[in-house]
């Protein structure tokens, strides 16, 4: 019987217990022995397996974070982790190791597969949405919801005392969360890392919302913007906005947890049960993606060191609007 082994790595998403419950109980459908590694990559290196049968999966596919842990290892970074992650892999008996996670996780699993012949199929969970060969990623519509839901809230108290809010959102290098959640909360303007945003340009734009007599304005910056984040937007607004109560809200983690949405559950279910298959298939060092409600693969290698596109029509659709 073929046996497997699969982790999850880098900054944790919600539906990434989704994933790990398909790809246990999609691998007894094909008849494949599958072995969990606790801690990510850094438990791949000190051998952290263990078995996990049907049941001990239930009861997860509604829970945020991840139940084998995630951890960043330097060690795995070198030539000689990824060696030590190599011999364990082999003492195991592993012929196949799916790794769910982001762009580091990946760029460390192609090593993997290069350096010690170990078919690593991707799957793509990061709230960041950055990777390419896939629409979405597990954790970004979660992550998306998280992040609107707190914003209307403070549209809220936003409106009640006439304030002026800058609110940072994460996504590292990536707009995608700014963009959607700026769209769906009605911000009157959005700061994404993808276009350089001067503070004039900044600056002329809120004067015309305020003129325009909003009871309150909610900026919402992508935290990898090339302005500098929210707190230096608004410190170098400050004097131009005395009249305004100005505010800064970031977000922070709390956009990385929480129960998985219908839509990351059914993402992350999907994926698991098609890198299974994959590997069942025969295929080696590919991402599984969902493009367009088809599953694509995507050589590993090709998945991360570009940059994902964004929406442009989103992006003059939010400016016609606000
Ligand atoms: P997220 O996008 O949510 O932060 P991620 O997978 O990008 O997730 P990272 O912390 O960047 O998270 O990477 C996870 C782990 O992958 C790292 O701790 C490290 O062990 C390994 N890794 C990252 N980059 C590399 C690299 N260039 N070479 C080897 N291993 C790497």
């Amino acid at each position: 019987m073929k046996k497997i082994a699969t982790l999850t790595s880098g900054g944790d998403a919600p539906g990434m217990n989704a994933a790990v419950r398909a790809i246990i109980r999609g691998s007894k459908h094909f008849g494949i022995e599958v072995t969990a590694v606790r801690h990510g990559y850094k438990g791949l290196i000190d051998g952290s397996f263990e078995n996990l049968q049907h049941t001990d999966v239930s009861g997860i596919i509604q829970r945020g974070g991840t139940i084998l842990k995630s951890a960043r290892s330097d060690e795995f970074r070198t030539e000689e982790g990824r060696k030590r992650a190599g011999d364990q892999l082999r003492k195991e008996g592993v012929e196949a190791l799916i790794v769910i996670g982001g762009d580091g996780t990946f760029r460390g699993a192609t090593l993997l597969s290069e350096e010690q012949g170990i078919n690593t199929i991707g799957i793509p969970a990061t709230i960041d949405n950055d990777l390419i060969g896939t629409d979405e990623t597990i954790g970004y519509d979660t992550a998306l919801n998280t992040a609107m839901e707190a914003i209307d809230k403070i549209r809220d108290t936003a409106d009640a005392h006439e304030r002026l809010f800058f609110i940072e959102v994460m996504g590292r290098d990536a707009g995608f969360i700014a963009l959607e959640t700026g769209i769906a909360s009605g911000a009157e303007m959005i700061v994404l890392p993808e276009y350089l945003t001067s503070l004039s340009e900044i600056r002329e734009s809120l004067n015309k919302v305020l003129k325009a007599r909003k009871r309150s304005s909610l900026v919402v910056i992508a935290e990898g913007d090339q302005t500098g984040g929210a707190v230096k937007i608004s410190e170098a607004l400050k004097k131009d906005f005395e009249q305004y109560d100005m505010k800064v809200a970031i977000l922070g983690h709390v956009q990385r947890g929480g129960n998985p949405t219908a839509r990351d559950r059914v993402l992350a279910t999907r994926l698991g049960f098609e890198a299974v298959q994959a590997i069942d298939q025969g295929k080696s060092d590919v991402m599984v993606g969902i493009i367009n409600n088809n599953v694509t693969f995507t050589p590993l290698k090709d998945t991360f060191g570009k940059i994902k596109a964004i929406n442009n029509d989103l992006v003059a659709l939010a400016k016609i609007l606000r």
